[in-house]
């Protein structure tokens, strides 16, 4: 098979339980990868714009290109704490490098708390797993998918993440097996 072995999680201003709970949910629904922490990182303070409390995402996945030449994985997930815009965008819930095995997931909208909601830490972390999948699937080289409950479609909102399911639809399972990467069961939607 490809060139897809190893996946590294490198965290920024997250909970370790989250990432922790993450890395275990990614080594399910990519049983042909070595899935492993790589650990907390700093990010460069520049990165952040402070006039508008957003990481600059262009500059925070350029950083993730160099963790995952660091970590000598073949695709690296970055999770960060906070927000991120790329320019035109008021926000973006992540980022990736298509088909280059980089991908950055901002949690701080996905928070039930951002939205003025209590908190719920199991929604808080199906959104973060949905996330992670989507800009991975990003990053193996997926496009997005028209399919709504695909975990491929698009989310300009909170109401779409919620919307989407936390696997990949047959026909992107299938696009991600020919790429390489293999799908757990339980992550490849029925029908
Ligand atoms: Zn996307
Ligand atoms: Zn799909």
């Amino acid at each position: 098979m490809g060139r897809w072995r190893s996946l590294a999680v490198a965290w920024y201003m997250e909970p370790h339980s989250s990432v922790a709970w993450l890395t275990e949910r990614l080594g399910e629904a990519f049983p042909g990868l070595d899935v492993t922490p790589y650990g907390e990182v700093r990010l460069p303070v520049q990165f952040f714009d402070v006039t508008r409390g957003q990481w600059i995402s262009n500059q925070v996945l350029g950083y993730a290109v160099l963790l995952r030449e660091r970590a000598e994985a073949d695709a690296l997930l970055l999770v960060v704490g906070g927000d991120g815009y790329t320019p035109g965008l008021n926000f973006v819930f992540g980022h990736a490098v298509l088909g280059g095995g980089v991908g950055v997931v901002y949690t701080e909208r996905l928070r039930p708390e951002f939205y003025g909601q209590p908190p719920d830490e199991e929604l808080y972390l199906l959104r973060l797993l949905k996330e992670a999948l989507h800009e991975l699937g990003h990053g193996f080289g997926l496009e997005h998918c028209p399919d709504p409950r695909c975990v491929m479609s698009f989310s300009n909102s909170i109401i779409e993440v919620d919307r989407k399911e936390a696997g990949y639809c047959r026909r992107c399972a299938a696009r991600l097996e020919a790429l390489g990467v293999e799908v757990g069961a339980g992550y490849v939607l029925p029908g």
